[in-house]
């Protein structure tokens, strides 16, 4: 018996895929394989986690990033060398081959309540009813672009998502708004493709992470500083390892950490490619954009008030993303009216539940109930260790109480 379906094919929905096969627990798994690391990072990066907090979650940690490049030759280290986007990538497809060979690569186009849980349609025009939802759509829906730079045309101005490679704006005028990884990674790339590009942050100076050493580290650097998934830290030892214990502080204070923790800033490797090499104008609000005679105009304020005008040919606004329920489209207003929320995102339960009943969701729209290591990779391994459980829970009970209960299947 089917009773999931699983909506996203990234690191999180690969991960609940993998466990609930080994349980045994039936479900469909719909998306384009590692989609958001395929077509919407830029082409060259490198990841900011390290190698070790970078996996892929199976029950027996069979399939690790580590192992896979090992079988291939690929340079690899737990910390020390940065994993390549390209690696990543494959690993993730090699992962969805090996432990998730069922996966279908097709697009989830509506989700409806139906009287056996949930009515689902896809791009193929095939309809399908399960009993419960795990949307691990990720970051897809969510790129934010500033109110007062969206009237301007996607061929002047895209945010950093649109476009995955950076060699076509050789020779190019590029403007990067922004002062996170994202914007650090793009200037960097496109400065090295043979763009002429200048960074604009609202901050007052750029951040970036320290390097980890591949060393092996004291005990007294690590009883100090332990080394986590998120970072170096008891703080992020706290985020990376306990979600759980995470869930259950009080709503506001889950809110204030989540807004605080790791803020915008770049990974080591990124930092003299663009402190050398990228021209910067730091301490710049962007005020607006127009497009005139085929360049972008775009207006400044510093902080001190005093106004600028730069141009490009383009402009990548590196802004970032921001769960916002409304842009999930493809769920429908009546789901989206029911869902109980938290500082905006779905208010879940301890099992990744929301308040309508069988729709779990994981990934960064779980932040701010589980934390900030729902917003990368390395909280796949909880997420689907908890939503196997539940669901796994769920199923024994329902077997024993209706045998024949509904199943995941084509709707008439
Ligand atoms: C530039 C950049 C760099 C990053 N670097 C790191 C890093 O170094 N380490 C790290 O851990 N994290 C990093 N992240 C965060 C990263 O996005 C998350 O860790 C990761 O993608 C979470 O996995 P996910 O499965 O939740 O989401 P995603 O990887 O975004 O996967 C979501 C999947 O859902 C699919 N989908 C969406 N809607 C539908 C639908 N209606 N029907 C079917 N399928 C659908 C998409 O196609 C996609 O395949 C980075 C993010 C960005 C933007």
């Amino acid at each position: 018996m089917q009773n999931t379906a699983i909506v996203g094919a990234g690191p999180y929905g690969l991960s609940i895929a993998a466990h609930f096969r080994s349980r045994g627990i039936p479900f469909r798994i719909f998306g384009r394989p590692m989609d958001s690391w395929q077509a919407h990072m830029p082409k060259g990066m490198l990841l900011k986690s390290d190698g070790f907090a970078s996996n892929i979650s199976d029950p027996t940690e069979e399939f690790t990033l580590g192992r896979f490049c090992a079988g291939l030759g690929i340079e690899y280290s737990d910390t020390g060398i940065p994993v390549r986007l390209d690696t990543f990538t494959k690993y993730g497809l090699a992962f969805q081959e090996r432990m998730v060979p069922e996966l279908e690569d097709k697009q989830v186009t509506s989700i409806e309540r139906s009287s056996q849980g949930y009515l689902l349609k896809l791009d193929t025009g095939e309809s399908l009813t399960a009993r419960n939802v795990v949307l691990a759509v990720g970051i897809t829906h969510f790129d934010y672009v500033p109110e007062n730079l969206r009237h301007v045309p996607a061929e002047f101005l895209f945010h950093s998502s649109r476009h995955h490679d950076v060699e076509q704006f050789r020779g190019r005028e590029v403007v990067v708004i922004g002062g996170g990884s994202s914007a650090l990674d793009w200037a960097a790339l496109l400065e090295e493709a043979g763009a002429s590009v200048q960074l604009v942050a609202r901050q007052a100076a750029l951040k970036f992470h320290g390097k980890l050493s591949g060393q092996r580290r004291s005990l007294w650097e690590r009883i100090q500083r332990p080394q986590t998934g998120l970072g170096p830290g008891w703080r992020s030892s706290f985020y990376a390892n306990a979600p759980a214990a995470f869930h259950r502080l009080p709503d506001s204070l889950r809110l204030e950490i989540v807004r605080k923790t790791l803020g915008p800033s770049g990974g080591w490797f990124v930092k003299d490619r663009v402190m050398n090499h990228v021209p910067q104008l730091l301490s710049h609000t962007v005020e607006g954009a127009e497009v005139k005679e085929r360049k972008v105009h775009i207006r400044l304020r510093a902080q001190d008030g005093a106004k600028r005008e730069i141009r490009a040919d383009h402009v990548v606004a590196a802004t970032g993303y921001r769960v916002d329920l409304e842009r999930l489209t493809f769920v429908s207003s009546e789901i989206r009216s029911k869902l109980t929320t938290l500082g905006g995102t779905p208010a879940l339960s301890s099992t990744c539940e929301s308040s309508v009943p069988g729709l779990y969701f994981v990934g960064i729209a779980a932040a701010n109930s589980f934390g900030p290591v729902m917003r990368f990779a390395f909280g796949a391994d909880f997420a689907a260790r908890t939503v196997t459980r539940a669901l796994a829970k769920s199923l024994s009970r329902k077997a024993e109480l209706v045998p024949a209960a509904t199943a995941v299947g084509a709707a008439k």
